[in-house]
């Protein structure tokens, strides 16, 4: 079915730059084979609640539990290995290497060989497997065609779907993607949103940041609406849509 456990829960996530609050007491639950979007208009918080989540910022209050574990406070390098993965706003892509390289750097990191010695040919054996996974990762996404190119032959799009491949090859389940859709043709969204359906299906939990309301309305399961640092509602995209908190905050009504 799709709805499993809680993989991933924030409670009272807390988070002070100076004296602006940019996350306020925001909590939710992310359920395995469900696809939860965070939304918000610019500022509200977005972007601060992912890297708490993802360790990459440490909240002032708050915590998070990752698989039931909890996990508050600590950096990406322990939590990304308990199976939580991420991609960012802009795609975090090595130009000159091959696509299949930067699908296959997660995998590298995983290995008991370490990126280093991987990269210097050290542990073949290693390196093979971590090449497969990544190729068949890549397939995946569509990308399998291009793996042999350079990154930088890819488009905004596709170098997006290569950000996704590299986290389906580092073996997470929880996948976080900050504003996927963005720098996407129309064509290239509907792609991705199908993809993230069928992950879903097979029991990968996405979380997913965007403020782009259409994009969100055909894929998420639930939708979390920030606003200020704060939750201010919660629902099916039809429930949000509705809801007149949320227009306020979207269309000023
Ligand atoms: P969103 O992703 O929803 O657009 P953010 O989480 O990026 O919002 O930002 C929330 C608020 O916190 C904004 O007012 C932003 O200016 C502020 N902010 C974010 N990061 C920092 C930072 N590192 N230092 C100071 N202020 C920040
Ligand atoms: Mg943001």
């Amino acid at each position: 079915g799709r709805r499993g456990e809680v993989v991933l829960e924030a409670r009272g996530l807390r988070k002070a730059f100076g004296g602006l609050l940019a996350v306020n007491g925001v909590s939710f639950a992310l359920r395995r084979g469900e696809i939860l979007a965070l939304i918000g208009p610019n500022g509200a918080g977005k972007s601060t609640t992912f890297n708490l989540v993802t360790g990459a910022l440490p909240p002032d209050g708050g915590q998070v539990f990752l698989f039931g574990k909890e996990v508050t406070g600590l950096p990406p390098y322990r939590v990304h290995p308990l199976g939580l993965g991420r991609t960012f706003q802009h795609p975090h892509i090595f130009p000159e290497m091959t696509v299949l390289e930067n699908a296959a750097l997660a995998t590298y990191a995983r290995t008991r060989a370490g990126f280093l010695q991987v990269l210097f040919g050290l542990h073949r054996k290693e390196e093979a497997r971590a090449l497969a996974t990544a190729l068949e990762a890549l397939r995946r996404v569509g990308l399998g065609e291009l793996a042999w190119e350079r990154a930088d032959r890819l488009t905004a799009g596709q170098q997006r779907l290569l950000e996704l491949a590299r986290l389906l090859a580092s073996g997470a389940e929880v996948l976080l993607l900050d504003e996927p859709g963005a720098g996407l043709r129309a064509g290239e969204k509907r792609e991705l949103a199908k993809l993230l359906l069928a992950l879903a299906r097979e029991g990968y939990s996405v979380l997913l940041v965007d403020h782009d309301m259409d994009l969100v309305m055909g894929l998420a399961d639930r939708v979390v609406v920030m606003n200020y640092g704060e939750k201010i509602a919660e629902g099916t995209p039809e429930e949000v849509q509705k809801n007149p908190l949320v227009r306020a905050a979207y269309l000023g009504e």
